[in-house]
């Protein structure tokens, strides 16, 4: 089993978060599919993928409500929890009222990391100490943020507290691979974490022909393994990013998951790179 070895991705009760999490967007929204997603979730936290993502723009909290109705039941210190405040929301007036109400959807006194969504009007010192106080008050165990490029993270850690930001949520997939350049190094090298969303580019929403490739579907054929699983287990090669594939079926899930026990070989990378190669100067950061 992959495990973050960042001493903040262990949950309350000292265990290690798996480096597999499960993503939420747009689950919630829509009635007919709420079993089958919850099932989804649950499945998940059957085999071991303890870390759900989420954030309070998703469905305008139904997201956080449908987490709260499947984790109903299991032992809360077991899970890792992290959501996510609009950046309109990340400044002192709004912060902690917004949090509570994650919390209150969630059904749940704590979130295991709370997140910027991505940089808005609020200056980053001030969200930073907010975050400060969210700890201190028991609210939030760890806080990070998302949509941060190279520049704005160098910005925050030379704020007072930047520095005990834990992660950057970033847009990062085999056909979007611009962060390799310096972000994720710069990440390594302040020994973040990177949660990587959109890791199978929206099962090819967000690139046209990726599902279908040539190199890609030769490497699944050979690890006879599905695409999901390749593009999740190119995501998992660095082992300080933590990809959160959304699924709305037990049955996704369960593809999902066997992508912890995939090792791509150097020629695997080789031929996944022949159509998406890796970058060689800077690209700004891919959001969606
Ligand atoms: P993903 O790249 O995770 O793709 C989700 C799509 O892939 C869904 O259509 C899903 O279908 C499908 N899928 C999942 N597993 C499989 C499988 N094994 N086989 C075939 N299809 C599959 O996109 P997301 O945009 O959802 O990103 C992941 C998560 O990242 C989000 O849910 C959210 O938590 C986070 N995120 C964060 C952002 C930020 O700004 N910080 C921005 C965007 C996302 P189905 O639903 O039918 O299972």
């Amino acid at each position: 089993m992959k495990l973050i070895s960042h001493p903040a991705f262990q949950t309350a009760s000292g265990s290690p978060v798996v480096r597999l999490g499960q993503g939420t967007w747009h689950l919630g929204e829509q009635h007919a599919r709420r079993t089958s997603e919850i099932a989804a979730l649950q499945r998940g936290i059957a085999l071991g993928l303890n870390l759900i993502d989420t954030a309070e723009m998703y469905g305008g909290g139904r997201s956080e409500a449908l987490i709260g109705e499947a984790i109903r039941g299991t032992d809360r210190a077991s899970l890792y929890l992290v959501s996510k405040v609009y950046p309109h929301n990340a400044g002192r007036a709004n912060i902690f009222k917004s949090c509570e109400a994650s919390l209150k959807r969630l059904g749940t006194d704590y979130l295991d990391l709370y997140l910027l969504h991505w940089r808005g009007n609020v200056p980053l010192a001030e969200t930073a100490a907010c975050m400060e106080e969210l700890v201190s008050r028991g609210l939030i165990r760890h806080w990070g943020v998302s949509n941060l490029d190279t520049a704005d993270m160098q910005e925050l850690a030379a704020v007072p507290d930047g520095a005990h930001c834990v992660t950057d949520q970033i847009l990062y997939h085999l056909a979007s691979r611009g962060v390799e350049f310096d972000l994720l190094p710069w990440l390594e090298s302040h020994q973040m974490t990177a949660m990587a969303y959109c890791p199978l580019a929206q099962y090819g929403d967000l690139e046209r022909g990726l599902i279908g490739n040539r190199g890609l579907t030769a490497v699944a054929r050979r690890h006879n393994a599905s695409a999901a699983q390749i593009l999740l287990a190119f995501t998992l090669l660095r082992d300080f990013v933590i990809p959160i594939p959304k699924s709305s079926s037990p049955e996704h899930t369960e593809d999902n998951a066997k992508a912890l026990e995939i090792e791509l070989t150097a020629g695997d990378v080789a031929e996944l790179s022949r159509d998406y190669p890796a970058p060689t100067s800077k690209t700004w950061l891919d959001i969606v």
